[in-house]
């Protein structure tokens, strides 16, 4: 299943993508469930119940006429750095032997088709295409085997990097978490609806069209089992956190010349089975 967000008159509501048709509760159902978070906390039966009421009462939306929201309001945004050995060595970084951990907060956030900001302080606005595991299900020292239980399906991010900011210092968290700088969506889909892990997906990013990155989500370092797990060791994860798991080779910063991306650009990320998260690029107001 596959469920997207977007809002009317200021209030967030939920519709089923259900192939090509997009189905929508009508705007004066004040019963119809508007917040994805709150089915992904109730579990898998209440996406499964809130799909089948939306096919069959729902109304047909048009993508085009909706505003769109991230499918989800997150918690924690945990990033995971060089998990793909070929963008680890475009970087000049070791591949790594424990997961390379940072923070996102909320707040850089933007759902699909916004734009992404280029600050006033840079213009060194890279992009990053990753896999994201949704957190559906609480859980503390989550071992290997039974991680999967805990994460409720995927989703699409663009781990927008403020270069300049990020590697001044060692902590990268400044450069990751410019506002504007993190496209999230366009869709949730549940992870039965992938293979195990959302593992051996095609994963590819484009600027203006042209292929920047290319790759299969089978190429993580530490796959999504592994990081729940690992991750879980520290803090208790929780439904609605959000696991970002690191970028494939060909960013803008380890190419010659380099590559930034500039107001007019459109950045699109496409992970297969999930869909295409595209955004444009603006300067900042
Ligand atoms: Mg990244």
């Amino acid at each position: 299943m596959k469920f997207l967000s977007y809002e009317v008159d200021g209030k967030a509501r939920i519709a089923l993508q259900d192939g090509e048709v997009l189905l929508g509760s009508s705007p004066s159902d004040e019963t119809a469930t508007s917040d994805l978070l709150d089915l992904i906390r109730q579990g898998p039966a209440a996406l499964t119940a809130a799909a089948e009421a939306l096919r069959r009462g729902g109304n047909r939306l048009v993508r085009g006429d909706l505003k769109l929201l991230p499918p989800l309001r997150p918690g924690k945004i945990i990033c995971v750095g060089l998990n793909y050995a070929d963008h680890a060595r475009e970087s000049n970084m070791a591949i790594p032997e424990t997961p390379t951990l940072f923070g996102r907060f909320p707040s850089s956030v933007i759902a699909d088709g916004a734009p992404i900001r280029i600050p006033k302080v840079s213009r060194a606005l890279d992009f990053e295409g990753e896999l994201v595991a949704v957190i559906g299900r609480r859980g503390r020292y989550i071992p290997k085997e039974t991680a999967l239980d805990h994460v409720a399906g995927y989703s699409i991010f663009n781990d927008g990097s403020i270069r300049d900011y990020q590697l001044r210092t060692p902590q990268w968290t400044i450069g990751k978490n410019f506002d504007d700088s993190g496209p999230f969506g366009p869709v949730f889909v549940t992870a039965d609806a992938l293979p195990a892990g959302a593992s051996g997906l095609a994963i590819e990013t484009r600027l203006n069209g042209e292929v920047m990155q290319k790759s299969s989500t089978d190429q993580l370092i530490f796959d999504v089992k592994s990081l729940v797990s690992v991750i879980s060791e520290a803090m208790a994860l929780e439904p609605g956190d959000l696991i970002v798991t690191g970028t494939p080779a060909g960013v803008g910063a380890a190419r010659t010349p380099k590559v930034f991306m500039k107001a007019g650009d459109v950045c699109e990320v496409e992970i297969e089975g999930i869909g295409i998260l595209r955004n444009p690029v603006a300067d900042d107001e």
